[in-house]
C-alpha cells in the first residue's frame, strides 16, 4: 500500500516512509492511498482473537512490508499484562448505562489513551529506520499538550538509534502531568517548559521540521527529524485498532447484533483519536454518526456546524488541558479524505497561516456534517458531570471523558438519537485528581500527591501503580524556554 501527502498526492511514499518522515516536507500529513475492507466476515474472526492479535491483523492491512508475525511480535511487547497494561484486556469496555459503553484506554504505563499508539510507535518506528536504510540517529521532537510528551518518552526511552525531545507548555498542563515528563529516566530523553501554550510549543515544532538549513546541519551531525505527535501515521493507525476492537466487544457483551450501527463520542483536540475512528468507519466498522466533544477551546464544535474554522479566538486554559488545542492538525486528514484534493487542502492550509481562518466549500461541510455532530462543555458543567456520573453509577471520570459524556448527554436529548455508543474514555480520572474531586464537591482539594490519596479514599478506587510510583522521584528536567528558542535548544541537544 502506497502513502501520499494531502498537500501533494503526486509522489507515493511506503508505508516506512512516511512513518520514518512523519510530516511531508510540503508541511502535509501522510495517508494510506486506498482504504482496506473488513468485510462482517473479517469482524466476527476478529471477534474470537485476543487484543494483540486484533492489533497486529489490522495493521497488518496498512503496512505490507511488514509481515504479521513482526507484528504480532511487537504488539505482544506493547501490550503486554502486567509489564505495560494494567489488564490482560488491554481496552476494555465498560458499561455506565444500558446504551453508554466506555472504551477505557488509559490502561497503560503512563494512564491516558497516547499509551496505545505510543508504546507501538518505537517498533514500527525502529523497523522502518531498517526498512528504509536509514542509518542516522532519529531525532524525534514532540509539542504536548500533556499527555502525548509522557507517552511518547516512555515509548522511545533508550531505544537504540533514537532521541526524544519534549516541549510542553510551561503553564498549560496538570501537576501530574508535569511531574511525570519531568522525572522521565533514560539517556537519550529531553524535556523543556516553553513559555507559552500548546499551539505556540506545536508551532515551533513545525518550523523546526520545516527549516531545511537546520536539517542539513542536523544531517551533518549524523541525525534525522521525526514526529511522535499524531501527525504521524503510526500514531493514528494503532488508534484505529480498538475502535474495531470496542465494536467485537460490545457484539461480544450482546450490546449490538453483529453489523448492527453504534455512534461513536470522542473528547477531541488535535483530532487524532476521532480520525481513527472515522478510519474504522471508512474500513467497514458499522458506526452511524460521530460526536466530537470539545471544551471552552470550540474551535472544532464551531466548524462542524458551520464549515468556518476560525483560530482567532482567546485560547483557555481548562480542566481538560489535553484538549486545549486551537490548530487541530488531523483534521487536515479529514478534508482530504472528503475532497480527495491537495489542491483544495492547501488552499485552507494556506488560509489557515496567512489568516487564521478557513471556510471549506458547501458540499465539504455537508459531507462532514452528514456523519459528525459536535458539542461542547465548559468547566463548571465538566466538573458537574464528573459528580453526577459518579454519584448515579459510581463511576469515576476524568475531566476530558467528562467532556465527551455531557455532549453524548446533550445530543441525545437534542436529537432523541439513542443508538448504543462508544464513549472514549481517554485518561485515568487519577491523572487530574485535584478537578476530579472538585466535581465531587470537595471545595478546597488539595495539591500533588494528596490529591492522588484524597481521590482514593474519598472514591474507595486506587490510583495506577505508575502514578503512585511518581513519588520521590528525582526531577532530571527543569529548563524553561522561550517559543523563539526552540531551535537553538534543538542544535545543543544534538549536535
Ligand atoms: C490527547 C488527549 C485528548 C485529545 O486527543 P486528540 O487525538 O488530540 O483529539 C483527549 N483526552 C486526553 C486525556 C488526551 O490525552
Amino acid at each position: 500500500m502506497q502513502y501520499v501527502s494531502t498537500r501533494d498526492s503526486s509522489l507515493r511514499y511506503s508505508a516506512s516512509q512516511a512513518i520514518v518522515q512523519g510530516l511531508s516536507r510540503d508541511g502535509g500529513l501522510f495517508l494510506p492511498e486506498t482504504i482496506p475492507v473488513l468485510s462482517l466476515q473479517d469482524l466476527k474472526e476478529l471477534r474470537s482473537l485476543p487484543y494483540v492479535q486484533r492489533a497486529a491483523r489490522i495493521m497488518k492491512l496498512f503496512l505490507d512490508e511488514f509481515t504479521l508475525e513482526e507484528l504480532t511480535e511487537y504488539a505482544q511487547k506493547a501490550y503486554r499484562f502486567g509489564e505495560k497494561f494494567d489488564t490482560p484486556q488491554v481496552v476494555p469496555i465498560v458499561a455506565v448505562e444500558p446504551k453508554t459503553y466506555l472504551l477505557e484506554l488509559w490502561h497503560g504505563p503512563t494512564s491516558a489513551f497516547k499509551d496505545l499508539a505510543l508504546q507501538m510507535l518505537p517498533y514500527l518506528l525502529t523497523a522502518a529506520l531498517k526498512k528504509t536504510g536509514q542509518t542516522q540517529t532519529a531525532c524525534i521532537l514532540v509539542a504536548t499538550s500533556g499527555d502525548t510528551g509522557k507517552a511518547a518518552l516512555e515509548g522511545f526511552r533508550d531505544v537504540a538509534h533514537t532521541k526524544i525531545l519534549v516541549f510542553y507548555p510551561e503553564k498549560g498542563v496538570s501537576e501530574m502531568q508535569e511531574l511525570q515528563m519531568r522525572t522521565q529516566a533514560g539517556d537519550n530523553v529531553g524535556v523543556y517548559g516553553v513559555k507559552g501554550n500548546f499551539d505556540d510549543a506545536q508551532t515551533g515544532v513545525k518550523k523546526i521540521f520545516s527549516d531545511p538549513h537546520l536539517r542539513e546541519k542536523l544531517a551533518n551531525g549524523g541525525y534525522f527529524l521525526s514526529s511522535a505527535n499524531s501527525i504521524n501515521w503510526g500514531r493514528v493507525l494503532p488508534q484505529i485498532v480498538y475502535y474495531v476492537s470496542g465494536y467485537c466487544d460490545l457484539v461480544s457483551q450482546g450490546a449490538v447484533a453483529m453489523g448492527e450501527k453504534i455512534n461513536v463520542c470522542v473528547p477531541t483536540g488535535n483530532f487524532g483519536n476521532i480520525l481513527a475512528a472515522f478510519y474504522a468507519k471508512q474500513m467497514g466498522v458499522p458506526i452511524g454518526r460521530f460526536l466530537c466533544a470539545s471544551n471552552e477551546n470550540n474551535v472544532l464544535t464551531e466548524f462542524i456546524r458551520s464549515g468556518c474554522y476560525n483560530r482567532n479566538r482567546p485560547f483557555y486554559h481548562t480542566v481538560s488541558p489535553s484538549m486545549d488545542i486551537l490548530i487541530s492538525s488531523n483534521l487536515e486528514r479529514l478534508l482530504y479524505l472528503f475532497s480527495r484534493s491537495d489542491a483544495e487542502v492547501r488552499r485552507y492550509m494556506e488560509d489557515l497561516t496567512q489568516k487564521g481562518v478557513y471556510t471549506v466549500l458547501p458540499e465539504r461541510a455537508e459531507q462532514i456534517q452528514s456523519q459528525f455532530s459536535s458539542g461542547d462543555c465548559n468547566d463548571a458543567v465538566t466538573l458537574q458531570t464528573i459528580g453526577q456520573v459518579f454519584s448515579q453509577t459510581g463511576y469515576l471520570m476524568d475531566t476530558h471523558t467528562a467532556v465527551g459524556y455531557h455532549v453524548l448527554q446533550s445530543y441525545r436529548e437534542k436529537t432523541g438519537d439513542e443508538t448504543v455508543t462508544l464513549l472514549a474514555s481517554t485518561a485515568s480520572p487519577f491523572k487530574f485528581s485535584s478537578d476530579v474531586l472538585k466535581g465531587l464537591g470537595v471545595t478546597n482539594p488539595a495539591g500533588g500527591f494528596m490529591a492522588l490519596e484524597q481521590l482514593a479514599e474519598k472514591t474507595g478506587k486506587s490510583a495506577p501503580s505508575p502514578l503512585a510510583g511518581l513519588r520521590g522521584m528525582p526531577v532530571r528536567f527543569s529548563r524553561v524556554v522561550a517559543k523563539e528558542e526552540m531551535a537553538q535548544v534543538v542544535q545543543e541537544m544534538l549536535l
